[in-house]
């Protein structure tokens, strides 16, 4: 049978849940359904106010257009990251510079932020907010980049989209930024089927957030609108799967950490195999184990591997592939220091959905074995 990356974990109480809010007849984003998983998310992660959203994506893209960014501005974004994270700074109507990742946690190196707004002002851009991620369910070093954008006197807007159930010196993912976005998409450790949240301390925010998302509609009998606004708000349906997801969000995060510890207690003592680090007071929720593979020692390329374990019917993924080596971004200005395009030339994502079993997991370790006994 095939082993997935991240497949969806979905257990009876989901589907009561679905069928009780299909039989109280909210499908639609009307009712109490969407506001009640609004109202739970918030309370989980500790952040005052969230507003629900059709994808992660379209959370972004609230909170960026809300920065009301013109031609000539510019948004810092990590350039190891999934393309949801970017493309809302372009949609929104500003241009990306690209940031390069840490070693000691995957994120965005707070070392070269300062390099990256001179990079700007001497291509005549003004930076307007950082949009850093929180990778395979490790929050980034919020505090250092909060610090960073503050004597530049721009917001943080950070992208929680993989790093629901984490936490960061004890505070949940998202905490530290202007507003942060989740993702629910059907891969993520919780899922809606598809879905985001954006979330904040700040009720003003929030509250226009919601606004736009649901075409920006004033109180009236008829249609009325101040602004232009999005069709982005979360379908009942899905906050029904959310309501139903939330209260297994620990258990999940615990089976993805012990999937972790499976794979390490098995490949950990093999030479040129590293996994990825786990920053001190971080919890990282192992939404995705990754390894590197340093091809010197091992004598195998990480394609070989993924294309043995392909062969086996498990799927594995690369790294995320850098945003300034992707075609669609090629004019876009980067301050790199090598470990983003490291770590995609020799990182590989293993599968780590919470519904995998220990059998599953072994096999997966068996494939990767004998591969590199090959
Ligand atoms: C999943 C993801 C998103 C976007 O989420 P969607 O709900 O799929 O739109 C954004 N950024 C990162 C880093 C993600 O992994």
């Amino acid at each position: 049978m095939r082993i997935p990356l991240s497949a969806p974990d979905l257990g009876p109480d989901d589907r009561a849940g679905l069928i009780r809010t299909f039989d109280d007849g909210w499908v639609s984003s009307a009712g109490p359904v969407v506001e009640d998983f609004e109202q739970a998310f918030a309370a989980t992660i500790g952040l005052a106010y969230a507003t629900a959203t059709s994808s992660g994506t379209a959370a972004l893209h609230l909170a960026l257009h809300m920065l009301d960014l013109k031609p000539g501005d510019a948004v810092i974004a990590p350039t190891l990251t999934f393309i949801g994270g970017v493309a809302p700074i372009v949609h929104a109507g500003a241009r990306p510079i690209f940031v390069d990742c840490s070693a000691d946690d995957w994120n965005l190196d707070p070392d070269l932020l300062d390099e990256a707004f001179r990079r700007a002002a001497a291509e005549g851009l003004k930076v307007r907010a950082i949009v850093p991620a929180d990778l395979y369910g490790q929050c980034c070093d919020i505090e250092r980049i909060r610090r960073i954008a503050d004597v530049q006197g721009v917001p943080v807007i950070l992208d929680s989209a993989e790093a629901v159930g984490a936490t960061n010196r004890g505070r949940h993912a998202g905490h530290g930024a202007s507003a942060a976005a989740f993702s629910f998409n059907g891969n993520k450790i919780i899922t809606t089927g598809g879905g985001g949240m954006l979330a904040s301390d700040d009720a003003a925010l929030i509250a226009r957030a919601r606004s736009l998302a649901a075409a920006a509609r004033v109180p009236a009998v008829h249609y009325e609108h101040a602004e232009v606004g999005f069709n982005f708000r979360m379908l009942s349906l899905s906050a029904a799967l959310g309501l139903s997801q939330l209260p297994t969000l620990d258990a999940k995060v615990a089976r993805r950490r012990a999937i972790f510890d499976h794979y390490r207690r098995r490949l950990s003592g093999r030479p040129g195999l590293e996994f990825a680090p786990e920053a001190p007071e971080r919890r990282h929720t192992r939404w995705l184990t990754a390894v590197v593979m340093d091809r010197e020692i091992t004598g195998v390329s990480v394609e070989r591997l993924r294309l043995a374990l392909a062969g086996a019917d498990i799927e594995a993924r690369p790294v995320w592939k850098p945003m300034h080596l992707q075609p669609a971004f090629s004019d876009a200005p980067v301050i790199q220091n090598g470990v983003a395009e490291t770590l995609f030339a020799n990182g590989l994502c293993l599968p780590s959905g919470s519904a995998l079993t220990e059998a599953d997991i072994d096999q997966v370790c068996d494939v990767i074995e004998a591969t590199l006994d090959g």
